[in-house]
């Protein structure tokens, strides 16, 4: 059997070291790196030919990869890198790696086309100019082989064993059996169809509820179709911490399940959760960890790897742990760790973000990988974001005061073109069918002065100005990309009277928002690039709106697991005499405090009650203290620091009794975990429809360009909004020896078409609040 590489992976494994050097050195985008070698092919003559496939083989490697250019009239072969500002400031160790990397390509087309000799030519494309310094060098074949077989020899000791570890996993894997006794209800049913789909190459929409070890069940079936379908890694992806630990937890218990099981378990954290010394640049000169990390890796990916398949899995503590006792940083190691890695577990940004670390490393490694998207219905709001850009002309005139001198002038004139652009709107809010182009001229202009600032001085920690330059090279790249998937709107604030500008003031300031709203055109190629990918949820329905937002492809199975809960497990009870609606809730506050306080007292014990806001929510508790002193209540506030939210939930312990007031769509909402009597009952006043207002009026309109009027409605406030409701239901019931209740306290709950999109377990009864009907037993 032979061991697979990539030309880049062989040489980022055998040609880097010295310091990990990642001053200020701002990437071209993957838009503009393929635009870059675009422009450069097509400055070329016929005769030259682009994307030569080239493999070849040594013992027992099989090298391959894909050259950028090839002119047989010249005999000349090209390694285009794409840059941005001064290519004399690229570290040495780069450099080299780009050298080493055509060298290796030189000896393959050497050998493909019996050739003796060749001119290797390193084109660095700048992509802000668009001009290129080519550096030539003429080589023999011979001397290319030499050189190709030395690197070859480096790498073998490592291949062979990579060769040996996944001999081994895939054997293991084959044999793997399920880690517990038996299914749950449904689980076997999710996992199957995880695993027919992964077979299958497709993608799969699980609509699962909680309680039947959704993770496990999604895992395993992938796992297992690991060797069949000849997968190189799984991606477990999560919303948020919580579904990560799950999928390692779940994970460490299948290799716990069997003796020999060398799977290594990767997870991927954030920099400022990872970093042991932030506030300082991630180069040798400022962070000891950078200092030597390429020439320390070796070791430290050795151990790793060891540690990996021996024992649990690479969370943040056990890489930690490694990475200090071999004195490199842990957050690079990270990364420098996936591609050694079996199974990768970290946030959805990681791949499907504009510049995604796994989905880059999978495309350019042609890894054969299968995705798993944990609680999906998150991924619409998450990829909107990542697709979304902000620029404020209230934070350039902040960056303005203390700005270097160099950058003020670009960004006097970036703020005299925001003044022209608003200067014609008289409207507050304003929804533009195009971005305006003299602006974006004078933007690029601006960003190309800030890049050459901060490239000229890559040590000097600029804070404002370098999150003012990445919010707006942000900017620009999604103003490249804009279409029919996003809208782009100015809105006009009143000044702080920060500016150093000059103007008047008073004189209104502009936000230049890009807001994504169907994010399916950025995650379509993402979702088409694996070898499948399983979506899965309690609420991922309606299936169409789900697959039409997040861009699945046509062909899509969906799969709904039954709920292994009973009706009789929770009342819900519709409260029809009652109104949430804006306008009707100064009405709705007495009934629903007398409610709840009646349900209390026949069912004492902890309830979570869910509004839609928090002037709401603070009305409705300081009544409800009033009426009700004698029943304890607590409530979440805005901004909540993550030791007060711990505070709130630990306030639901077996045995206690009282209501927790929640905003719904916050951080109570969904992913708590509260079984037994920890939590009885729900209360939600609200059908968590966002605000009508001109924003979200837009993107009805947009929703309905996109998908037709009749779904505008649906698609930007119904099914989001009861999403919301369903997630937050979902906390009362976590176990098939759950009881409890839950009020939908709102007329338009009684509607058909609200009800059709309930779960389908759930035994619904009306119910009217002001009639003081008895409250619901357990
Ligand atoms: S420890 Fe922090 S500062 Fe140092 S290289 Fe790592 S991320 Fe950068």
């Amino acid at each position: 059997m032979k061991y697979v590489v990539a030309v880049r992976a062989l040489c980022e494994f055998t040609a880097k070291h010295g310091d990990l050097d990642l001053r200020f050195t701002p990437s071209p985008s993957a838009q503009e790196g393929m635009a870059g070698h675009a422009l450069v092919a097509s400055r070329r003559g016929e005769s030259y030919q682009s994307e030569v496939s080239l493999e070849g083989d040594y013992q027992a490697l099989t090298v391959r990869g894909r050259a950028d250019g090839y002119d047989p009239e010249q005999n000349q072969l090209e390694e285009v890198k794409t840059y941005r500002g001064d290519l004399h400031a690229m570290a040495d160790n780069r450099r080299h790696l780009h050298w080493a990397q055509l060298k290796i390509y030189g000896w393959l087309l050497c050998a493909d086309r019996n050739l003796p000799d060749i001119n290797l030519t390193l084109v660095y494309f700048d992509v802000a100019s668009a001009q290129e310094t080519p550096l030539t060098e003429h080589f023999t074949a011979a001397a290319l082989k030499d050189y190709f077989e030395a690197q070859c020899e480096r790498f073998l000791a490592w291949a062979t064993q990579e060769l040996a570890h996944r001999q081994a996993r895939d054997a293991a894997l084959t044999a793997l059996e399920f880690p517990h006794p038996a299914f749950r209800p449904g689980q076997r049913e999710l996992a199957e169809a995880v695993y027919k789909t992964a077979q299958a190459g497709t993608c799969l929409m699980a609509q699962a509820p909680t309680g039947i070890g959704k993770t496990i069940g999604t895992v395993f079936p992938l796992l297992k179709a690991v060797p069949k379908k000849q997968l190189d890694k799984l991606f477990f992806l999560a919303a948020k911490t919580p579904g990560r630990r799950l999928a390692l937890d779940a994970l460490d218990r299948i290799k716990g399940s069997t003796q020999a099981l060398p799977l290594r378990v990767l997870e991927l954290v954030a920099r400022d959760k990872a970093c042991e010394h932030p506030g300082k640049a991630c180069h040798g000169d400022a962070c000891p960890l950078a200092k030597g990390f390429y020439d320390r890796l070796p070791q430290a990916r050795s151990a790793a790897v060891k540690h990996a398949a021996a024992q649990g899995p690479l969370d943040k503590a056990a890489l930690r742990e490694l990475a200090l006792a071999h004195h490199v940083c842990p957050y690079y190691l990270s990364q420098e760790l996936v591609t050694w890695s079996d199974v990768v577990v970290g946030d959805y940004n990681y791949y499907f973000d504009t510049s995604a670390l796994l989905h880059g490393q999978a495309q350019g490694n042609q890894w054969r990988v299968s995705v798993l998207v944990d609680e999906a219905h998150n991924l619409v709001e998450r990829a909107r974001k990542m697709y979304s850009a902000t620029l404020s002309q209230a934070q350039l005139q902040q960056v303005h005061a203390g700005a270097p001198r160099a950058v003020r002038g670009a960004l006097e004139r970036l703020n005299r073109s925001l003044q022209e652009l608003h200067q014609a709107q008289d409207e507050p809010y304003q929804v533009h069918p195009e971005l305006p182009a003299p602006f974006l001229k004078t933007l690029g202009q601006a960003l190309t002065q800030v890049t050459d600032f901060l490239l000229a001085n890559p040590t000097r920690m600029d804070g404002e100005l370098q999150d003012f330059y990445f919010e707006a090279l942000h900017f620009s790249r999604m103003a490249e990309a804009f279409g029919e998937h996003s809208l782009f709107d100015v809105t006009l604030q009143a000044d702080t009277g920060s500016s150093t500008f000059g103007q008047a003031l008073g004189q209104p300031l502009a936000v230049l928002n890009i807001r994504n709203v169907v994010p399916a055109p950025f995650l379509a190629p993402r979702f088409a690039a694996a070898q499948s990918a399983a979506l899965f949820s309690a609420t991922l329905s309606p299936q169409n709106y789900y697959a039409d937002t997040l861009g699945l492809p046509v062909g899509t199975v969906w799969t709904e697991v039954e709920s292994p809960f009973l009706a009789e497990q929770l009342r819900v009870s519709v409260v029809s005499d009652v109104s949430t609606r804006f306008q009707h809730r100064g009405d709705s506050l007495s009934p629903i405090v007398d409610l709840m306080a009646r349900q209390y007292e026949g069912q004492p014990g902890n309830y979570l009650a869910f509004l839609s806001s928090y002037d709401y929510l603070q009305q409705l508790v300081a009544l409800f203290r009033q009426r009700y002193p004698q029943i304890p209540v607590w409530e979440q506030t805005r901004g909540m620091e993550e030791t007060a939210r711990d505070a709130f939930l630990a306030r639901f312990t077996p045995g206690s009794q009282g209501i927790g007031f929640a905003v719904l769509g916050g951080s109570f909402a969904e992913g708590i975990d509260l079984p037994g009597d920890r939590l009885i009952g729900a209360f939600i006043a609200t059908l968590g429809l966002p605000q009508i207002n001109p924003v979200n009026e837009q993107i009805r309109e947009r929703m309905g360009a996109n998908f037709g009027a009749a779904q505008s409605y649906d698609y930007t406030y119904l099914y989001p909004g009861l999403q919301k409701v369903v997630q937050a239901a979902g906390r009362v019931i976590r176990t098939t020896s759950d009881r409890g209740v839950v009020y939908l306290i709102d007329d338009r709950f009684t509607r058909p078409e609200i009800q059709s999109l309930l779960p389908g377990w759930w035994k619904v009864t009306r119910l009217r609040a002001r009639r003081k009907e008895p409250a619901a037993a357990l």
